[in-house]
């Protein structure tokens, strides 16, 4: 579904706005492009501030009203993970996540072995599960790199060794403390 062209999407976009009976606006047609030419997992906040670049007149509000029609029309994914704002995935194909705890970069794991994780049974909850997506959480490598030279420089004793950057992006880690700003 995601191998389609940037050209192709739009296409759909239209389609299924035309099947609803949406209009196809030139702010609906601008998000969609916009998102599709990220590769980051961009915020709403974060979309707003390029849509307001190309659209001087396009509110906040209708940048989040546009994002909620584009996530219905299953066109993106919204992630959430717990203490983050809401992130925009224009690759709606089942895949994982790579999630910095420190700067909250989302990266797309293309190996898809973690994925294939069978579903349980949950009848007994009148639950109907729909899809699952799973957050490996721990360090990027730039977060990694930048905490090495931190410790060189202040060579603090006992200070925390970090992880080599295959490992930290192949396991999940426990939850690590974070600087919380006062
Ligand atoms: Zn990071
Ligand atoms: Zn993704």
């Amino acid at each position: 579904m995601d191998r389609e062209s940037k050209q192709q999407r739009v296409k759909r976009l239209e389609r299924l706005c035309h099947e609803r009976g949406l209009p196809v606006t030139m702010q609906r047609r601008t998000v969609f492009e916009m998102i599709l030419d990220r590769e980051d997992h961009p915020t709403a906040d974060q979309i707003y501030d390029q849509a307001r670049k190309r659209i001087h007149t396009i509110s906040r509000t209708t940048v989040y009203r546009i994002l909620d029609t584009l996530v219905g029309l299953t066109l993106i994914t919204k992630i959430c993970h717990p203490g983050s704002a809401a992130r925009f995935d224009p690759r709606t194909h089942q895949h994982d996540h790579l999630v910095c705890l420190h700067c909250e970069t989302i990266l797309d794991l293309k190996e898809t072995r973690s994925s294939k994780v069978a579903w349980p049974d949950v009848s007994s909850y009148g639950f109907v599960i729909h899809d699952h997506h799973i957050h490996f959480r721990g360090l990027c490598a730039n977060c990694i790199e930048k905490r090495g030279a931190e410790e060189r420089t202040t060579q603090r004793p006992g200070g925390r060794h970090p992880r080599t950057p295959a490992r930290a992006t192949t396991r999940p880690i426990a939850k690590q403390k974070r600087r919380i700003p006062s």
